[in-house]
């Protein structure tokens, strides 16, 4: 497997960067995970236009141009034969002696690699199990920052309670999102509910192009908060994230929703979802 960092193309077991990398040192620095099928990108302009916002939000300057960056990850899909997966990509302040604040000059390190997954051709018999956990995550969720902590707390427990994802819920009970995914559910009448974008929650890419599909087709949708109750009594519930499109909840902690089977609509969603990251995919 074939690596990137800071301008070099290398095997994965040597690509390395500093113990005084600022990632390593204070989870400062932000990411982006791209899927790949047919060994293209997916939705790439989007993830690009989130990589630049987060970066700005927190003053890392990243000299290179979008189209730069997609080039860097064309070619580090051509070097390793990558038809489906994923495409990782980091971005951190730098290397720099440690010290909470950072001199004017940093310059970030860049790093990227691949990893081998079936996204669009898995089978999706049985859909996830969701386990609920407090979001104990800070305010600004709205940065793809590379502070995962929380999300892997909650993620393990979820693996544990024998689930694939955890749903974050703050304390006014209200659901957040998943550990790795934007929460949904299909309300009785069919209407597609999930957050509105804000600091709470990541803007999913995924989510966006989803909205805009389910737009296209007429398909009912209400952008606001729902409570664990509200989803354990919904028709049906899915996740959506660049490593899973768009995946059915059969179960969130002991309840099954709806019949207990991957709904329909959530099934629907998912091909015209994959339709739509094949027709683009550049
Ligand atoms: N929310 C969180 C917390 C995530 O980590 C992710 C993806 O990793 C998402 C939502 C979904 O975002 P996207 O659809 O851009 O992958």
């Amino acid at each position: 497997r074939i690596a990137y960092v800071n301008g070099a193309f290398l095997p994965a077991s040597e690509a390395s960067v500093s113990i005084f990398d600022r990632g390593y040192l204070f989870g400062d620095g932000i990411y982006e995970v791209a899927a790949v099928i047919d060994g293209k990108l997916v939705d790439s302009a989007s993830h690009l236009a989130r990589l630049k916002r987060s970066t700005g939000e927190i003053n890392i300057k990243l000299h290179l141009s979008e189209e730069e960056i997609e080039n860097l990850q064309r070619k580090l899909i051509e070097k390793n034969k990558l038809k489906e997966g994923l495409v990782y990509l980091q971005v951190t302040r730098g290397t720099a002696d440690r010290d909470f604040t950072y001199p004017d000059d940093m310059k970030p390190n860049l790093t990227m690699f691949t990893q081998e997954k079936m996204v669009s051709n898995v089978a999706i018999k049985t859909g996830y199990a969701v386990k609920s956990v407090p979001d104990l995550r800070w305010t600004r969720r709205d940065i793809k920052s590379t502070c995962l902590l929380a999300q892997v707390l909650a993620k393990q427990i979820a693996k544990e309670a024998g689930c694939q994802e955890a749903w974050m819920v703050e304390d006014d009970g209200l659901v957040t999102e998943g550990g790795s995914s934007t929460a949904y559910i299909v309300t009785a009448d069919d209407k597609i509910i999930t957050r509105a974008n804000s600091q709470k929650t990541l803007p999913g890419c995924t989510r966006l192009a989803l909205l805009e599909l389910a737009t296209e087709e007429n398909l009912a949708i209400e952008e606001r908060p729902f409570s664990l109750e509200e989803a354990f009594a919904a028709k049906e519930a899915f996740v959506t994230s660049a490593s899973s499109f768009v995946m059915p909840v059969v179960r969130i902690d002991e309840k099954s929703i709806g019949n207990g089977e991957p709904g329909p609509l959530a099934m629907r969603l998912r091909e015209l979802y994959i339709d739509f990251a094949k027709r683009t995919a550049v």
